[in-house]
């Protein structure tokens, strides 16, 4: 794992701050944990900062109980945030909660809504996919909207024009990756029609305003890259993240674990007894992040990458 944080040093000259960024809609399971163990394991052997993020812009979805749950599940492991700490959670609004940081969204979307490039959009899902069949895995927007001139607000959805341009980055797990954004995804939505910010806009908005400089996160989420290094160009970053896509557990059929899926919650683990060192021993050896064989507690983490 040494040749992860050279490809990082290599590229990142300032010390690293990461982020944890679970969404509270459901429990942690052993996904979670993989991504919990590259992000403290890496960041630490870097000398960074990890901060703990929840990811709660979409409203319908979230639930207190389960942000109380990620928060106890990470006390248990011992996975304690440096920045965005669970007693800040517990103690009530915080900047690290996106449901508390609407103000930094509202000031992000002004700065694009003066550059011509923001536009309101009422097409559904359905009305896209009626208008073009889609050839990519996800849905991508055609740009009717962009010169109907709708108020880019509540009923309506609010979109960013995107360049047709390649975005080129150096991922340090996968190596060098090329996206174009408006060929995968087309011109991409801020806020939904019901008042949501999205995950790409909060999340590109969060990692600048909270001076993230290195994203730890699953493969499923590398096609999101190209698009978030975009927009953050748009809101005038010069030095985008150094992105870090790490692989995914898989059961046996090859399909990843979600927790909308079938695998088990960390807290059922810990339920039938075990302990954090055996369910951090785990996920890092599903992962095959560690040999067979090799136990691991919370803080031979960095161990693992160094
Ligand atoms: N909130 C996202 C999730 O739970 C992670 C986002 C990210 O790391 O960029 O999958």
């Amino acid at each position: 794992m040494r040749d992860v944080i050279e490809g990082i040093t290599a590229q990142l000259d300032r010390v690293p701050l990461s982020r944890f960024a679970p969404s509270p809609t459901g429990y942690l399971h052993l996904g979670h944990l993989v991504n919990a163990i590259c992000t403290w394991g890496i960041t630490h052997a870097l000398g960074g900062k990890v901060i703990l993020r929840l990811e709660d812009h979409d409203r319908g979805r979230c639930r207190p109980e389960y942000e109380a749950a990620i928060l106890e599940d990470l006390e248990w492991l011992g996975l304690l945030p440096d920045i965005g700490t669970v007693e800040a959670f517990r103690a009530g609004a915080t900047r690290y909660r996106q449901r508390d940081n609407a103000a930094a969204y509202d000031s992000a979307l002004a700065q694009l809504m003066a550059t011509d490039h923001v536009y309101g959009c009422d097409c559904s899902r359905k009305t896209i996919l009626a208008r073009a069949p889609q050839t990519n895995d996800e849905l991508c927007y055609d740009g009717f909207c962009r010169d109907r001139a709708l108020p880019a607000e509540v009923p309506h959805g609010t979109r960013m024009w995107l360049p047709s341009k390649p975005i080129h980055f150096d991922d340090a797990w996968r190596g060098p990756q090329t996206q174009t954004p408006a060929e995968q995804c087309g011109d991409i939505l801020l806020r939904d029609r019901h008042g949501n910010w999205t995950y790409h806009f909060a999340v590109t908005v969060d990692d600048l305003d909270q001076g993230v400089n290195l994203v730890i996160r699953g493969e499923d989420l590398l096609a999101s890259t190209g698009r978030q290094i975009l927009l953050s160009e748009r809101l005038g970053r010069v030095d985008p993240p150094v992105y870090l896509h790490h692989p995914l557990i898989t059961d046996p059929a090859g399909r990843k674990l979600s927790k909308r899926d079938f695998d088990k919650a960390l807290r059922d683990y810990r339920a039938e007894g075990a302990s954090p060192e055996e369910v951090l021993t785990l996920a890092a050896q599903q992962a095959g992040l560690i040999e067979a064989g090799r136990r691991i507690d919370v803080g031979e983490l960095p161990g693992i990458f160094a």
